[in-house]
C-alpha cells in the first residue's frame, strides 16, 4: 500500500474520535454531539464551515489555488436505533442506540482526510467535505439537497465510501452502473366483511383474499418483468384478525420492493395495485394500496468510476482492487447525491472482525449486528484515498 505518510503519525488521534463517535451514537437528525465535534475539528485546523444543511449536517470547505473545479467527499455521521451487545471500553453508552452501520468510522477517515488537504493544500481548486445526517432511513442526502447543498457547494463530483464487512480489510470495490437497489415498501389493506367463522358465507373473507394476492405478486417477479433485470418483493409482515372463531374484517400485507432501475419499479408497483385491486374485487372485497418509494438505485456514473478505480490502484495496489463488485440489493441514500450529480460509491473491506481484540459481542462483525465495529486500521487507508482522489481530480499544473 502507498498510504500517505503524514496521514498514518496520526492515526491514533483518529482512533481516539472513531471510539468517542462510537461510544456516544446518535441517530436520524439527532446528530447534535457528532456534529458539533466534526466542526470543531474542521475549525480547529482552519477549515471554513457550513452548518444546518440538512439540520445537522456540517460541511467543510478547503480551497486552494485558482482554478473553479470542485469535488465532494462524502461521510455519512448516524447511528442505528438497536442494542449493542459489544462491552469493550468504546462500546455505546446509550442503551438501545449503536455504531452499528461504521458511520462513525467514515466520519472519522474524511475527518482524517480533511486535516491532511488543509495542512497541506497540495491541489487546485476546492475540496467540500460533506458530513451527511441521517443515512439510515432518514434520506438525510436529499434533505441536504433540498437546503441548497449543490447551490452553495457547487461541485463537479462527488463520491462516498462505505465499509464493507466479509472483504478484506482495506481492499477497495466499485462497479460502474447499479450498485446498490432501490428501497421501497408497501402497506397494502384489504377490506372484507367480517362474520362468525363458522357462517363464512355471512362476510367476506379479507384472510383468503391477501393469502391470494400475496401468491400472484411473486408471479410478477417471475412472468411479467424480464428475468435479466433484478428485482426482490419480500411480504415481511402479514396482520388480520384476533380470534380463532371470528373472520376479520381485514387483512394488512407489509413489505419492501427492491429493484436496480426506476422502469423495473414502475412496471412492478403499477402491476402490484393491478393484482391486488382485481383480486380483492373479485372477491366483492377492497383494498387501500400504499406504496412508498424510499431510496433509489444507486447508480454509478462510468466515467467517475473508472477514474476511482485508477486512485484506488494507486493507494492500495491493484491487487487489493475488485473494479467489478457484485452489486447488492441493499439501500443507500448516496444515490439521491448520484442522481444530481456525475460520481461514484465505492466499498472498503473491514475484514472478518479480526479486529476485534476482546470485548466484543459472539455475533458476526457485520453491519447493523450488535456485534459489529468499525475496523480502525482503515482509518488511514480511507482517508488516504480521499486524499489522492481529491489531489488527483483536481491536479496542480507544474
Ligand atoms: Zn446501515
Ligand atoms: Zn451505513
Amino acid at each position: 500500500m502507498k498510504l500517505v505518510d503524514p496521514i498514518i503519525a496520526f492515526q491514533s488521534e483518529l482512533q481516539q474520535i472513531r471510539r468517542d463517535l462510537h461510544a456516544h451514537p446518535e441517530l436520524c437528525y439527532e446528530e447534535q454531539r457528532t456534529s458539533d465535534i466534526v466542526a470543531a475539528k474542521l475549525t480547529e485546523w482552519g477549515i471554513p464551515v457550513i452548518r444546518g444543511l440538512g439540520l445537522t449536517g456540517v460541511v467543510g470547505i478547503i480551497k486552494s489555488g485558482t482554478s473553479e473545479r470542485a469535488i465532494g467527499l462524502r461521510a455519512d455521521m448516524d447511528a442505528l436505533p438497536m442494542q449493542e451487545i459489544n462491552t469493550f471500553p468504546h462500546a455505546s453508552k446509550h442503551p438501545g442506540k449503536m455504531h452499528a452501520c461504521g458511520h462513525d468510522g467514515h466520519t472519522a477517515m474524511l475527518l482524517g482526510a480533511a486535516r491532511h488537504l488543509s495542512q497541506h493544500r497540495d491541489f487546485d481548486g476546492t475540496v467540500y467535505l460533506v458530513f451527511q445526517p441521517a443515512e439510515e432511513g432518514g434520506a438525510g442526502a436529499r434533505r441536504m439537497i433540498a437546503d441548497g447543498l449543490f447551490e452553495r457547494c457547487p461541485m463537479d463530483a462527488i463520491y462516498g465510501m462505505h465499509n464493507w464487512p466479509g472483504a478484506p480489510a482495506g481492499t477497495l470495490s466499485v462497479v460502474p452502473g447499479p450498485m446498490m437497489a432501490s428501497s421501497n415498501e408497501f402497506h397494502v389493506t384489504v377490506r372484507g366483511k367480517g362474520a362468525h367463522a363458522a357462517q363464512p358465507h355471512k362476510g367476506i373473507d379479507p384472510v383468503m383474499i391477501a393469502v391470494q394476492i400475496a401468491q400472484s405478486w411473486q408471479t410478477i417477479i417471475t412472468r411479467e418483468k424480464s428475468p435479466l433485470d433484478t428485482a426482490v418483493l419480500s411480504i415481511t409482515q402479514i396482520h388480520a384478525g384476533s380470534a380463532t372463531n371470528v373472520i376479520p374484517d381485514e387483512a394488512m400485507l407489509v413489505g419492501t420492493v427492491r429493484t436496480f432501475t426506476t422502469p423495473v419499479l414502475d412496471l412492478i408497483e403499477h402491476r402490484m395495485r393491478e393484482v391486488a385491486m382485481h383480486t380483492a374485487a373479485g372477491f366483492g372485497a377492497e383494498v387501500d394500496f400504499d406504496f412508498k418509494r424510499n431510496y433509489p438505485p444507486l447508480v454509478n456514473h462510468a466515467k467517475e468510476t473508472a477514474f476511482a478505480v485508477e486512485v484506488m490502484k494507486a493507494v492500495v495496489g491493484a491487487e487489493r482492487v475488485d473494479a467489478n463488485v457484485e452489486p447488492t440489493m441493499g439501500a443507500e441514500d448516496f444515490a439521491f447525491f448520484l442522481q444530481a450529480k456525475p460520481g461514484c460509491y465505492i466499498f472498503i473491506g473491514n475484514g472478518e472482525g479480526e479486529h476485534r481484540d476482546g470485548g466484543h459481542g459472539l455475533g458476526p462483525c457485520v453491519l447493523h449486528n450488535g456485534s459489529y465495529d468499525f475496523n480502525d486500521n482503515l482509518l488511514p487507508i480511507g482517508a488516504s484515498f480521499w486524499v489522492r482522489l481529491a489531489e488527483t481530480s483536481l491536479p496542480v499544473a507544474r
